[in-house]
């Protein structure tokens, strides 16, 4: 799960990480009100979506009085961001968060992710910090420095000082540099992250080490523990189409294409996207229903696949293993009574009860394709698009 960069630096505050002060504000008054409440010369109008790369696209402005605060807050707030993280179609601003401006000296990178070649959870930190360190990982590798982390003992003061010093931390802020990084495993350890990254973060003018950004990924299968991430939660941030399947319990994924997916088991999902690209054909989603899908599960995937204007056709492809095919075809005939299809469908059944199954598909009257392999159905699906 993703939070904004205001609940982020919260958390890092109440883990003693140094973080600018700051005020989220969910209008142009309130903007104000909260630049005004920080009392700062300087203060700095930022964009709270679910993606990076916000100061490039003109998400971050620097103010220098309440009235450029609140020319920025009007001109941020409710304009669609695009970034190269948010995709094509962009986000739309509905939070601001209003920092304190930060004297930086200067910018670095510094992030905790899970490295599962090592099975270990890996600090790395760079001294070109800012907003393009995915072209530094690409062109200078080397200035990426790792620290892979036991989790015994957890990180170790001497990695981090190691760290600070081969991004050249300057010396007299080596300590403090040294507090924030142990601070910031910590977080990562006891909220469950999947992913926590600081970019940039500063070394300012008085020689402060402090976070000027910050990004938590949590863990999904995590949040059964942490309830007050949880509550982080915003759904403007997320699909409406994955919302709507995390309420079924099923595994949706929406994508660009315009063949709509309805697969049991994320292995066979993978596959069934794999062998329709493979054919020329583009999936518009991943959706695992999971192995004991009943038949109710069945017709809300229908619904959710339909509910995306790009999908043209759809490829069912199920093996009924826990699940009997016979019970699939019913889900299917009942979805699409239900819902209405007016565009090519497709099915392919394997397993158990296969045969009781075609019968009800062949039976019902619907104009269903029906298929005898994985590859005959995604070449059906495909040509029937063409
Ligand atoms: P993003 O990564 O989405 O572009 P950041 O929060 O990293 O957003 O902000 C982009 C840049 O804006 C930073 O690299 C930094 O130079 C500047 N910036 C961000 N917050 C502040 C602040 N509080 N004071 C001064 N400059 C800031
Ligand atoms: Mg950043």
């Amino acid at each position: 799960m993703n939070i904004h960069e205001y609940q982020s630096k919260e958390i890092l505050r109440n883990y003693g990480v140094k973080v600018p002060n700051g005020i989220v504000a969910f209008s142009v008054d309130e903007a104000v009100e909260a630049a005004e409440k920080l009392g700062t010369s300087v203060s700095v109008v930022k964009a709270q979506i679910h993606a990076g790369g916000r100061g490039k696209a003109g998400g971050v402005k620097v103010a220098k009085n309440l009235d450029e605060v609140r020319t920025y807050a009007d001109e941020i707030l409710g304009k669609v961001l695009v970034t190269p993280q948010t995709g094509p179609e962009g986000k739309e601003v509905k939070r601001l968060y209003i920092e304190q401006g930060c004297d930086i000296k200067k910018e670095y990178y510094l992030g905790l992710v899970l490295d599962r070649a090592s099975s270990r959870v890996v600090m790395m930190a760079s001294e070109e910090g800012g907003m393009d360190i995915e072209e530094v990982a690409a062109t200078n590798p080397e200035k990426i420095f790792k620290e892979a982390i036991d989790p015994v003992v957890g990180l170790m003061p001497y990695q981090a000082r190691r760290l600070a010093f081969n991004i050249n931390i300057p010396e007299e802020s080596i300590s403090q540099a040294v507090k924030f990084m142990m601070g910031l495993y910590n977080v990562y350890v006891e909220k469950d992250c999947s992913i926590a990254e600081i970019n940039p973060l500063v070394v300012t003018g008085d020689g402060d080490v402090m976070a000027l950004d910050a990004k938590l990924n949590i863990e999904d299968n995590a949040l059964f523990r942490q309830k007050d991430v949880g509550e982080l939660r915003d759904l403007d941030e997320e699909d409406e189409k994955e919302i709507e399947a995390s309420k079924y319990d099923l595994s949706y994924i929406a994508l660009d294409g315009n063949i709509g997916c309805m697969v049991n088991g994320a292995g066979l999902a993978m596959a069934t996207m794999d062998i329709i690209k493979h054919y020329g054909g583009d999936p518009a989603n991943f959706l695992d229903v999971g192995g004991g899908a009943t038949a109710e599960k069945v017709t809300e995937a229908f619904k959710i696949i339909l509910s995306d204007p790009n999908v043209k056709g759809i490829f069912v492809n199920i093996f009924g293993g826990i699940m009997k095919c016979d019970v699939i075809a019913e889900g299917v005939v009942q979805a699409t009574k239900e819902v209405g299809l007016e565009i090519p469908l497709v099915v392919r059944l394997e397993g158990t009860n296969v045969d009781l199954g075609k019968k009800i598909l062949d039976e019902s009257g619907l104009n269903i394709t029906s298929a005898d392999s994985m590859a005959d159905g995604a070449q059906k699906i495909v040509s029937l698009l063409k």
